[in-house]
């Protein structure tokens, strides 16, 4: 009797280790070609939001679904939308089916990139528009017919309005990065977006948050929706180790060269937090013979996408960002992160630090502090619910006074400091997300 108890038991429990150690993409019910297409990216086993996400979506479902940056979002719509639309084929020429739209062209063209891996082995044709380039390539490639389109907002009802584009016969609407698209001000457009498409069809909508302005936004578009929700994955979080450097403004630009030079870092993104800090920045490095390339709003297309394309093959050691990068970009196993200035957004922070630590890899966040941040510091302290140690470096010692003007006006007027750490107290965790009530309405 107790042996057969013992018994029991243990197979309760090897069935539930089975149960979430080896839950494979296959079970999830996606089709042969799809499965190809994600062994091939080398993909073992979905992620917590893609278990969750897609079986409901096959299913039909409306979804609402939030998970961390770097979950594998995308794929977690995009392949039970590549299902469903394959195993349900239409004649004729192609008509546009599936409409993902994405906040920026960067994210755009990512998620097109994934778009199209995952496709390799279906007959299904996707493209992508986005503003900042010639439309007659986007408008040819359209006429030829295609299924599933990527757009940013702008470029889409600037089409549409030129009866490039037809609507009318979208089955999958998807909003990407949809906290992203709040915060940069595109619910007009997305409200005029919804009013081409057809009533009947599915709505997914993704976010790294779930705030009260998304859950607004789900209920007016969304019908009868699942939410679900990945929590953090403490596993990933912690392994982000979080320093903060305390250093006067004048001193920064030295001691970032000498965190890179001496730490022999190759790959690096630092946030500024102007456009013209980055550049800045961007143009000292270079001078220091560390190979470096600004990406902000200001600068056009090709050399935000050469910038970008230089940073993931390695020919170009920093790139320096305004928060634009912040979110969506899909930069793997990028080991250090700097804040050369602190966000005023307590939540950029979370999205900054989220480019390192990726996928299970380790990494470090490291931010400059200088004495008129430390109350963005202190902000940030209070949403991650945690203490922060502030690091000295001999020969950057603060000795500045808060100024009456913003950091990034200040002038870089002070000595050169060489010394060594003098103590690191390095902390790890405390990206867990708190609400997302700080919303601003700036564009980049
Ligand atoms: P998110 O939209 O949640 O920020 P992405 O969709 O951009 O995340 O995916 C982040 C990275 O994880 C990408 O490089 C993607 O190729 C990878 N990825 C996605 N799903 C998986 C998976 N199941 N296993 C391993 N890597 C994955
Ligand atoms: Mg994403």
């Amino acid at each position: 009797m107790i042996g057969f108890y013992f018994l029991r038991q243990f197979s309760i429990i090897l069935v539930a280790f089975h149960l979430i150690q080896f839950m494979t993409f296959k079970d999830l019910g996606l089709s042969a070609p799809i499965l190809k297409a994600v062994s091939k990216q080398g993909y073992e086993s979905p992620s917590v939001i893609q278990e969750k996400a897609i079986p409901l979506i096959i299913k039909g479902k409306d979804v609402l679904a939030s998970a961390q940056t770097g979950t594998g979002k995308t794929a977690g719509f995009t392949l039970p939308m590549l299902h469903n639309l394959s195993e349900n084929k239409k004649e004729g020429k192609r008509k546009i089916r599936g409409l993902i739209l994405t906040p920026t062209r960067e994210l755009a063209a990512q998620v097109y990139d994934n778009v199209k891996s995952y496709s390799e082995y279906l007959t299904i044709k996707s493209t992508v528009i986005f503003g900042g380039v010639n439309q007659n390539p986007q408008v040819k490639t359209l006429r030829g017919g295609i299924d599933i389109l990527i757009a940013t907002p702008g470029r889409l009802l600037d089409l549409c309005g030129q009866g490039e584009i037809n609507l009318s016969k979208v089955e999958f609407f998807v909003l990407d990065e949809a906290d992203r698209m709040l915060d940069m001000g595109f619910v007009h457009d997305i409200k005029r977006v919804i009013k081409l498409l057809p009533n009947r069809r599915q709505n997914l909508l993704f976010s790294a948050t779930f705030s009260k302005e998304i859950k607004q936004l789900a209920n007016q578009f969304l019908t009868n929706p699942v939410a679900v929700e990945a929590a953090p994955e403490n596993s990933t979080a912690e392994k982000i180790v979080q320093r903060m450097i305390r250093v006067d403004n004048g001193l920064k630009t030295a001691l970032v060269i000498k965190l890179i030079t001496d730490g022999n870092w190759q790959q690096v993104l630092i946030f500024t937090r102007t456009k013209w800090g980055a550049n800045k920045l961007s143009e000292k490095l270079s001078k220091r013979k560390i190979s470096s390339a600004a990406i902000h709003g200001n600068k056009s297309q090709n050399a935000r996408t050469k910038a970008l394309a230089g940073f993931k093959d390695g020919s170009i050691r920093v790139l320096v960002a305004t928060d634009i990068a912040a979110r969506g970009l899909d930069i793997p196993l990028l080991p250090h992160v700097v804040n050369y200035e602190l966000p005023n957004i307590s939540e950029d922070y979370v999205h900054r630090i989220g480019r390192t630590g990726r996928a299970g890899e380790s990494g470090e966040a490291i931010s400059l502090v200088c004495i008129d941040e430390v109350g963005y510091a202190k902000d940030i302290e209070k949403l991650l619910g945690e203490k922060f140690d502030f690091e000295i470096f001999e020969g950057f010692e603060p000795v500045d006074k808060p100024s009456e003007k913003k950091p990034h006006q200040q002038r870089n007027n002070r000595r050169r400091g060489t010394g060594k750490k003098k103590f690191s107290n390095p902390k790890g965790g405390g990206n867990n997300r708190k609400g997302g009530n700080s919303r601003s309405k700036k564009r980049y």
